[in-house]
């Protein structure tokens, strides 16, 4: 089976969040079940010009001109997977992955350069640079493939994944007109513009995708309600099936035992390497350096959907609590600015790091005891993964893909010999400070139930083994209903 992967991120080329890891580590363990899963990605300006050896030139209409795009071809890192660059100055090569740090859709131009990118990639098909049996398109940016698929009578079926609802690419018709002008003659974008004088990028993947599946069971539910569906419960709704196929995390890259990035190696029995890594970023970093402190990790986005929010009525609680606290993320100012408020007050408990640094983030999973992700909504979620894996126990809201993989320590403590965290289920500040309350305790009063959880977590299996042989199954269902 030959799939055809189209995303705006790919790690480690292009990543800003949870789908350049997805996208950079699915096709690998696909290759392994025997599929033939190749990448497709634009060419951004942090990408190597020079990558890979020329195998292919399209051009594309693009603002009343055509414009001229070579295809490279290289294989991820450690890897037998092929990448496709699609290399292009004008409208790729200049910039980053996206405009804004929280990965939101930015200006106009940035949603050209994803259509662009889409026409591209239809393109690439229909010249067959590279033959594939099945496209499978990811998020908003992705999601006009499928109809510009069908437009060029294209027989290769489509499945749109969706990484996160909230990002739509709405876009007025300027907007395709520039970028892919063929579409505005469709009878569902012309839908759309008459009802809302604007086009949904998303929605119209969702109408023209053979199949669509997002990437935990629980959100694949979440998503079909009023207070997860962002607007688009009732397309998702009338659609056959969303499939949910929980994320799994690159085990060679996230590994404990071999991480090029963290002092020291370790596993679940050897804890006193873990601290450690804990005593170095403390020294690093200028916190009071203390093993029995809990100290807990943040490596995020830092939006809305991450549930920081809930911090700041808890605040007067937070700051008479003993831990310590390192938050890596960038993105929307006014929690960069909560957060760079709380370091000034306490520079000796918690750090504020506004920027993104991959290395920190390793160093952050494999220092921490303790791993906060209060998420309002997480269609999967790799952070906590990532966490148990090197031992830190996940303190989250239980929703979407964080509920279908933590499991929460009950209030008796019955399931110490299977939890791997701590989970909290209503979007409330004074559920998420009891739950934290809790896993202080239990860090300081009962350290062999602790060590019981952290080998519960890092003994997890999030790899993709399971995930992968799901995601085969379904692409054999569309091959086989499309055929
Ligand atoms: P999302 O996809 O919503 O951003 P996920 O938890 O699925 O959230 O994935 C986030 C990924 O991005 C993880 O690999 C995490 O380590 C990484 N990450 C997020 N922020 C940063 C940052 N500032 N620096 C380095 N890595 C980051």
């Amino acid at each position: 089976m030959n799939i055809l992967f189209a995303a705006a991120e790919c790690s480690p080329f292009a990543k800003v969040g949870g789908l350049g890891d997805v996208v950079g580590s699915l096709p690998k363990a696909l290759l392994e079940l025997g599929v033939d899963a190749r990448i497709i990605l634009p060419r951004y300006k942090t990408i190597d010009a020079n990558l890979g050896k020329v195998v292919g030139k399209i051009s594309v209409e693009f603002g009343g001109q055509t414009i001229p795009v070579t295809v490279r071809q290289t294989t991820l890192p450690n890897s037998k997977v092929v990448l496709y660059l699609l290399d292009e100055h004008k409208i790729f090569g200049h910039a980053a992955v996206y405009e804004r740090t929280d990965a939101a859709p930015g200006s106009a131009s940035e949603v050209e350069k994803f259509l662009f990118f889409d026409q591209c990639v239809a393109e690439f098909c229909r010249q067959k640079i590279w033959v594939a049996d099945l496209l499978h398109a990811h998020d908003w940016h992705t999601a006009l493939i499928p109809l510009l698929m069908k437009i060029h009578k294209s027989p290769i079926p489509c499945l749109l994944t969706i990484h996160n609802l909230a990002m739509q690419g709405v876009v007025d018709s300027q907007t395709i007109k520039t970028a892919a002008d063929e579409a505005l003659e469709q009878d569902s974008v012309k839908a759309d513009l008459s009802k809302t004088k604007k086009i949904n990028l998303l929605r119209q993947g969702l109408i023209h995708a053979s199949a669509v599946s997002t990437v935990s069971p629980t959100y694949a539910l979440e998503i079909l309600t009023e207070e997860y569906g962002e607007g688009l419960q009732a397309d998702l709704k009338k659609l056959p099936r969303v499939s949910g196929i929980l994320n799994g995390i690159d085990q060679t890259v996230w590994n404990q035992t071999s991480d090029p990035f963290i002092a020291k190696h370790y596993d679940s029995f050897s804890g006193d390497l873990k601290l450690q890594n804990k005593l170095l970023l403390q020294r690093q970093l200028g916190l009071t350096e203390s093993l029995q402190t809990p100290l807990v990790g943040v490596v995020s986005r830092l939006t809305g959907q991450k549930g920081f929010d809930l911090l700041e009525p808890i605040a007067s609680e937070l700051e008479i609590l003993d831990f310590q606290m390192i938050i890596l993320g960038v993105g929307e100012p006014k929690i960069e600015e909560y957060f760079a408020g709380l370091q000034q007050k306490y520079p000796e408990r918690f750090i504020f790091q506004k920027k993104f640094d991959e290395r920190l983030a390793h160093q952050i999973y494999a220092a921490s005891d303790i791993f906060l992700m209060p998420s309002r909504f997480e269609p999967c979620g790799l952070g906590q993964m990532i966490a148990m894996r090197y031992g830190s126990l996940p303190l989250v809201r239980a929703t979407g893909g964080l509920k279908d993989s933590v499991v929460n320590l009950r209030d008796d403590g019955s399931n110490a010999d299977t939890a791997t965290g701590f989970g909290f289920n209503d979007y409330n500040p004074q559920q998420l400070l009891e739950q934290l309350r809790r896993a202080l305790a239990l860090y300081r009063q009962n350290p062999a139930t602790w060590q019981q959880l952290v080998h519960n977590a890092m003994s997890a299996d999030c790899s993709w083994t399971n995930s992968a042989k799901q995601y085969s199954d379904l692409y054999r269902q569309i091959l086989e209903s499309s055929a």
